[in-house]
């Protein structure tokens, strides 16, 4: 490895990482384990296609380097509406639009309103019976569905900033579920339900994820005052590259003090995206998907699959992007 490879991968460290959700590692499996909870009217589209519904789980994350308007999808920075349960802002799109204006909106994040969005799209497809986009569109709502779930993603203080605990955002969302989900969380979730009301679901996650951000930035606050500080960090190798991250024991004790919290909203957004994705079907009247066209993705939407994956990794060398 180059000198100068080696320090762009160190600089594509912990500091870097929280722009991204539960990661790319936890949005892939999130989405894989979800198609498992539905039933086998479902299971018949989306079994075959279990690796594309995990590779695209990560799209909305790549195109935050690329589209602009991307970025407020995936937040809502609801604490700068007052306090729990935030009765001032409205939950309604246009009402919040006509109280606050759409750039504040925007500036402040509107996760919990483009879940919605999605859905109507998502169940559109169904009706339409285009298989192409129920794929594309499913992928998608379940990153959207598992970022409302974090409880970084619900506050202001998303990475730690304003507390200098800068790094925090990738300690519980990536570095946590990469060291022990496949080897301790449990997987076993049930099936999925139907939502009777979609977006009264997805406020009520992101109040859970609000009220859930200050035990995670608080008990990191007590761990990291009381733990050693040369051991709080290592560098690891990752895919042939050396990466400083917090160390394994560092991630264990702080997830024991959460008390597992990870792992159980990993499970949640697992739970909510096949419920989602059901809730669209059940919606759209239940169409009979194994009678739907196979007909694959348009050369059109392969250009676009493949354009994104050039511009992600182009900023990826140039470093803003380190997944
Ligand atoms: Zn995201």
């Amino acid at each position: 490895m180059t000198w100068s490879k080696t320090i762009l991968t160190i600089l594509c460290s912990i500091l870097t990482l929280p722009v991204f959700s539960w990661g790319f590692f936890g949005h892939r499996l999130i989405n894989r384990y979800a198609v498992f909870l539905l039933p086998p009217e479902m299971l018949v589209l989306y079994k075959p296609h279990i690796y594309f519904l995990s590779e695209h789980a990560v799209d909305p994350d790549k195109r935050r380097y690329i589209i602009r308007e991307e970025g407020a999808r995936h937040y809502i920075d609801i604490d700068r509406y007052g306090k729990a349960p935030y009765p001032l802002l409205p939950r309604d799109w246009k009402e919040a639009v006509a109280l606050y204006s759409e750039d504040t909106l925007q500036a402040h994040g509107i996760v919990p309103w483009w879940i919605e969005v999605m859905m109507r799209r998502l169940t559109a497809a169904f009706k339409e019976g285009n298989q192409a986009k129920i794929l594309k569109l499913s992928a998608e709502i379940g990153h959207y569905i598992s970022d409302a779930h974090v409880p970084l993603h619900a506050s202001s203080n998303h990475n730690g900033q304003l507390t200098n605990q800068q790094g925090i955002h990738g300690l519980w969302e990536s570095r946590a579920p990469e060291l022990l989900a496949e080897k301790e969380w449990d997987f076993l979730i049930g099936r999925a339900d139907y939502i009777p009301n979609t977006s009264q679901f997805a406020w009520s996650r992101v109040l859970e994820s609000a009220a859930a951000a200050d035990s995670v930035l608080t008990l990191e606050k007590k761990l990291s005052d009381r733990f050693p500080a040369d051991q709080k960090y290592a560098f690891e190798s990752r895919n042939g590259a050396i990466i400083k991250q917090y160390s394994s024991r560092y991630t264990i004790m702080y997830n024991h003090l959460l008390n597992s919290m990870a792992e159980r909203r990993f499970r949640q957004s697992v739970y909510a995206t096949a419920s989602y994705w059901y809730t669209a079907w059940v919606n759209a009247g239940q169409p009979d998907l194994s009678k739907l066209d196979h007909a694959g993705f348009s050369d059109a939407e392969t250009k676009e699959f493949e354009e994104l994956n050039l511009l992600w990794r182009q900023e990826k060398i140039k470093g803003r992007s380190c997944d």
